[in-house]
């Protein structure tokens, strides 16, 4: 396969935005009855926008202890990046009113990491600028009596954002395959089926006109004590500390295992996973900001054609 080069004139941000665009359709579309990524795929070179470096590429697993959540490429603080999420937000702003009004589409943003990775904080500083209509969250805590006697994706699926809304999972069908998994509360047998189904579920969304991008908010075991012991300091803080969090924090390495194979086994061309590194939570933020925008861009919202002959309408008194 040919893929554009720098050299090739033909290679553009644009057209290439305009690849990215049709790409993740056709990418579901190829993987019908082969859920894992074609070779074709697997030799691609990662799409110019959506922040390739941290796009998990299927075929090529990741090792979380290899990736640096401290990391920041060249921003040293925070105020060095203020002006660049400003402009982030101010795309996703644009992109979502076009989302919204073309009304054939939408996107869902799964969030998933281990306790005070920071998802809650990641909602409030990336979606500030998103307007509220056309935008959901939904968290998922332990599964209700209910939700426990249906299939494991059943509440998942009724969550699932309607045409022209961003639904973002704070947690999702992905605990399915984690706490489910860490704590053994299904066989493994059950749970290692799930993987596969899970690629089925997103692919099927995606052929239903859904993207779906998932973020892994990574940071270390270090930064998790310092974020527990400041929420245990801070008065403000306090009624977020659970000490379930500290039985959690003694599965860490487990947690860690059954992310990297969750990730790994579900990083599909069309649904693709992201691992941000987190420890520093504004640079998490310009990532998620920029890779959402990315894909929203890459989508090319339209408004809605309208109607003929505006131009000699008068309002009357
Ligand atoms: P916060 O940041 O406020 O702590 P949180 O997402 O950690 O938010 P909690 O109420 O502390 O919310 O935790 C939700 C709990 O629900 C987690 O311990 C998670 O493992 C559990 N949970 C979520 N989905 C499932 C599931 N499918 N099966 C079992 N437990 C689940
Ligand atoms: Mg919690």
């Amino acid at each position: 396969m040919n893929h554009p080069t720098k050299s090739d004139n033909s290679f553009t941000p644009a057209n290439n935005i305009a690849m990215e665009a049709t790409k993740n359709q056709q990418a579901a579309k190829t993987q019908v009855g082969d859920i894992m990524a074609p070779e074709f795929l697997v030799d691609e070179p990662p799409p110019k926008p959506n922040y390739p470096h941290y796009r998990v590429r299927p075929g090529e697993p990741i090792v979380l202890a290899d990736i640096d959540p401290d990391t920041a490429e060249h921003y040293k603080k925070k105020k060095n990046i203020e002006k660049e999420l400003e402009k982030q937000r101010d795309r996703l702003t644009d992109l979502q009113r076009r989302l919204y009004a073309e009304n054939k589409r939408s996107l869902l943003i799964v969030l998933q990491a281990m306790d005070t990775g920071g998802k809650d904080g990641t909602i409030k500083n990336v979606f500030q600028g998103v307007n509220p209509q056309g935008c959901r969250v939904w968290s998922f805590k332990k599964p209700s009596d209910e939700e426990a006697s249906h299939d494991f994706l059943w509440r998942y699926h009724q969550r699932t954002p309607q045409r022209g809304m961003i639904n973002i999972f704070n947690r999702s069908h992905y605990e399915d395959v984690l706490v489910v998994r860490v704590k053994q509360l299904v066989p493994e047998e059950v749970w290692r089926e799930r993987y596969q189904t899970i690629n089925q579920f997103e692919q099927m969304l995606t052929l239903n006109n859904i993207t779906v991008i998932k973020f892994f908010l990574h940071i270390s075991k270090d930064e998790q004590k310092q974020r527990l012991e400041s929420r245990l300091e801070n008065p403000n803080k306090r009624w977020k500390f659970s000490s379930n969090d500290i039985k959690e924090r003694l599965l860490w390495d487990d947690y860690q295992t059954a992310f990297e194979d969750a990730i790994n086994n579900c990083s599909t061309a069309y649904a693709p996973w992201y691992v941000v590194p987190a420890n520093k939570k504004w640079y998490r933020d310009l990532v998620i900001a920029r890779a959402i925008a990315d894909t929203l861009e890459a989508m090319n919202p339209q408004y809605p054609a309208v109607e003929q002959g505006l131009e000699n309408i008068t309002i009357p008194d």
